[in-house]
């Protein structure tokens, strides 16, 4: 053979060796895209998706970085992470936007993802809390129905991973996936809301309640939190229905509701306990204070008639009945506290009624 011949045939050889490296190289990172879709399909949490996507994405891809962007202009998301007992800030890679402006005029007109260089000015923002920046970034729309969403980013600090005019199908492919499984779980999660959510108020039922206030009680118990709880009880509401009719009762049942919530943290649990009752549960409370927040409560609703839509205003007065764990009952179960600390509530309000009404009671 001659020399030349040689050298092709070695050359040809070598290239070949090349080719079939990055075949299998491209079949390693599909079966590890597979394994990690199959992951994210069967997640049903929305806090335990989020985590999904930006460690097992990061990770499967080789990635330096990986955060996500959801446009939550009602709340709903942050509502929904909240219930799950996790805050956005848990998520160093999660960013929340009120609007879509910033995503909309960072993707443009036709919606379409961002590859090149990251560009401080135009794409710190998707990318917070960062030591180093990434030398390339793949900004990736999340579209569900037509409509913007959120954004998938990808960050490499290799210049030439992501570069622009490359293909997109792969990386687009996994947006896409993310899009399906975000909406998956937020419909489920918002199932679960409505199940767990008083219709005529908006505040939780009676349900959430009794699962909350096991696991308060339980957690309370553990970590040797104080843990206070309230039954508030609107004065004769009978005769607001028979005096204004059922319709108008309703309304002063919602004016109530949400009058006594905005005086409650967002770790606080609240609830419609029954017709013109309702329970709140004060995590991390003692007496004294579970008092001074009652009575800042009473005095509230007292001061500040409602109005209804033709102008009147009705003066409405409630009773609360408090009660504060015991630690000393140690050894009954956790249900049995539970009833315990709810009863005692109520034995109090029963007295704060019979007292002359607009009052609370320990
Ligand atoms: P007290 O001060 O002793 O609590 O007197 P009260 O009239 O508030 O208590 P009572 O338990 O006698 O009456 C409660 C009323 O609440 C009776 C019921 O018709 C009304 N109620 C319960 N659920 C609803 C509701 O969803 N909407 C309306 N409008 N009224 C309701
Ligand atoms: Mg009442
Ligand atoms: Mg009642």
């Amino acid at each position: 053979m001659s020399t030349d011949l040689r050298r092709e045939n070695d050359e040809l050889r070598h290239k070949l060796a090349e080719l079939m490296e990055r075949a299998r190289y491209n079949e390693r990172v599909l079966a590890r895209f597979q394994k990690v879709e199959l992951r994210l399909i069967g997640i049903v949490s929305f806090k335990e998706l989020i985590e999904a996507i930006l460690e097992d994405y990061r990770e499967a891809f080789e990635l330096d970085v990986v955060s996500l962007s959801l446009i939550d202009a009602d709340y709903d998301l942050r509502r929904t992470l909240m219930d799950a007992e996790a805050s956005p800030d848990e998520f160093p890679g999660l960013i929340m936007f009120d609007q879509d402006v910033f995503l909309s005029s960072l993707f443009g007109r036709h919606t379409q993802p961002v590859l090149g260089a990251f560009d401080p000015k135009r794409h710190a923002r998707l990318f917070p809390g960062l030591k180093s920046s990434p030398a390339s970034v793949a900004i990736l729309p999340l579209t569900r129905w037509n409509q913007l969403v959120g954004s998938l980013n990808l960050g490499s600090v290799r210049s030439d991973r992501f570069v622009p005019g490359m293909a997109t199908n792969f990386i687009e492919w996994l947006a896409a996936v993310a899009s399906v499984c975000l909406e998956n779980v937020a419909n489920n999660e918002r199932l679960k809301h409505i199940g767990l959510t008083d219709a005529l108020t908006g505040v939780h039922n009676r349900r959430y309640f009794d699962q909350r206030l096991r696991e308060e009680v339980d957690r309370a118990l553990r970590k040797g939190y104080a843990l206070s709880c309230l039954l508030v009880d609107l004065d004769h509401f009978k005769q607001v229905n028979d005096n204004h009719g059922h319709l108008i009762g309703d309304v002063v049942l919602r004016e109530v509701a949400e009058q006594v919530k905005d005086q409650l943290r967002l770790s606080d649990a609240m609830a419609r306990y029954g017709g013109e009752e309702f329970a709140v549960l004060l995590v991390q409370t003692d007496a004294v204070t579970a008092f001074a927040i009652a009575e800042r409560i009473r005095e509230s609703i007292a001061s500040h008639p409602i109005r209804l839509a033709d102008h009147r205003r009705l003066d409405i007065t409630l009773s609360i009945g408090i009660s504060t764990l015991k630690e000393e009952l140690r050894g009954a179960d956790i249900d049995a506290k539970a009833r315990d600390l709810v009863g005692r509530a109520d034995s109090a309000l029963y007295r704060a009624k019979r007292n002359g009404r607009n009052r609370v009671v320990a």
